[in-house]
């Protein structure tokens, strides 16, 4: 991992937002900056040095992982220790701090920590994130485990085909792939596995029940592992028996907007227009209203980072950006269908890192 470049461009942001000092405490961009993995962490950093503060549990962990930042074992709070501690840099006259990761209650006890004069001066709300910009573009080290991820995601689902029958219940689906992936060297799932089959797959975040699998209908699978840190997501709909005619065209209707939004993911596109791609054939087809979420959102060390591919959103795409693209419809009480593959954003188009097929499958 290159974290000397991550921290040089950070150092330039923090510059230009004429700060002399941040305070990183959520744990993702922690990790991406310093390589430190553990649960319990600050980290404190100026124009010429960072400091990681842990507890005492990480001590050898921090040593292992951490570079490009000296490590400081701390026993109070981590983040009053960093604040303090930036405090006590010369030339350190204003902090920036993420006021999304930082409560009222925290910042009014890193303010209670600093010596009187610097309560009202030190600390500063950043306008914008500043860390999270530079997440989203990923290098090709953190694509090298993306694609590992989403090939491990693949796999998953091929596997799963073979177990898929009716009677089964969703849970033992979702135990399945859980099972499978650890064995295939997954570190975990990157969120709670959603199986859900017949009139269930109309709720988007259909958590697996004892329910059995249908004899026949949809059974939509959403699933994702984390590989060194990194969250894969995909999800696939497949048909246990025969499908209706209505049930047949309105997946095709799903598949051709989940290609449409594919075919508009390119550097510089906007993703607000990615999101109607998907979206105008949807409405096209009298879908629209049944299609109640976003059409995908970035992917990386979190499940969720920016940007959002949704209605009206004006962020254009930079190369090195991994989004998901999953178009779906939920038609209460009777089926919902969705598509998801996760596509890195390059200059001349989007590169499907989930290349498991998308054609109906009748099982
Ligand atoms: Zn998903
Ligand atoms: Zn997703």
């Amino acid at each position: 991992m290159d974290n000397s470049r991550r921290i040089g461009a950070l150092r330039r942001k923090l510059n230009r937002a004429g700060l002399q000092g941040l305070l990183v405490t959520h744990l993702p961009d922690v990790r991406y900056l310093s390589g430190f993995t553990g649960s319990s962490a600050a980290l404190a950093i100026t124009r010429y040095k960072a400091r990681l503060f842990t507890d005492g549990r990480y001590k050898t962990q921090a040593a292992e992982e951490v570079r490009g930042a000296q490590v400081e074992i701390a026993s109070s709070s981590l983040s009053v220790a960093a604040v303090q501690w930036l405090a006590a840099q010369p030339a350190v006259a204003r902090a920036g701090f993420d006021p999304a990761v930082t409560t009222v209650a925290d910042l009014a006890r890193l303010k209670a920590a600093l010596p009187g004069k610097l309560r009202r001066s030190l600390l500063t709300a950043l306008d914008e994130p500043l860390v999270m910009p530079l997440r989203q573009v990923k290098d090709s080290d953190e694509l090298e485990i993306l694609r590992e991820a989403a090939q491990i995601g693949c796999r998953l689902f091929d596997h799963i085909l073979g177990v898929l029958k009716p009677g089964i219940r969703e849970i033992e689906v979702a135990a399945e792939l859980e099972h499978q992936a650890r064995l295939l060297g997954a570190e975990g799932m990157s969120f709670e596995t959603i199986v859900a089959s017949g009139s269930r797959s109309a709720l988007p975040h259909g958590h697996a029940t004892t329910n059995p699998l249908p004899r026949r209908g949809f059974v939509t699978m959403d699933f994702g592992i984390i590989l060194r840190g990194y969250c894969s997501d995909m999800t696939r709909t497949v048909y246990l028996g025969s499908p209706k005619q209505q049930e047949r065209r309105a997946y095709q209707s799903v598949l051709e907007a989940q290609l449409a939004a594919v075919e508009a993911v390119r550097e510089s596109a906007c993703c607000g227009d990615v999101d109607e791609a998907a979206r105008g054939i949807l409405r096209r087809e009298g879908l629209a209203d049944a299609f109640t979420h976003s059409t995908g959102h970035g992917v990386g060390l979190e499940i969720h980072e920016p940007p959002r591919l949704g209605a009206g959103q004006s962020a254009r795409l930079a190369a090195g950006i991994v989004v998901t693209i999953e178009p779906g419809i939920y038609l209460p009480g009777r089926f919902g269908i969705r598509i998801e593959d996760m596509v890195h954003v390059t200059r001349t188009g989007g590169e499907i890192l989930t290349p498991s097929t998308k054609a109906l499958i009748e099982l």
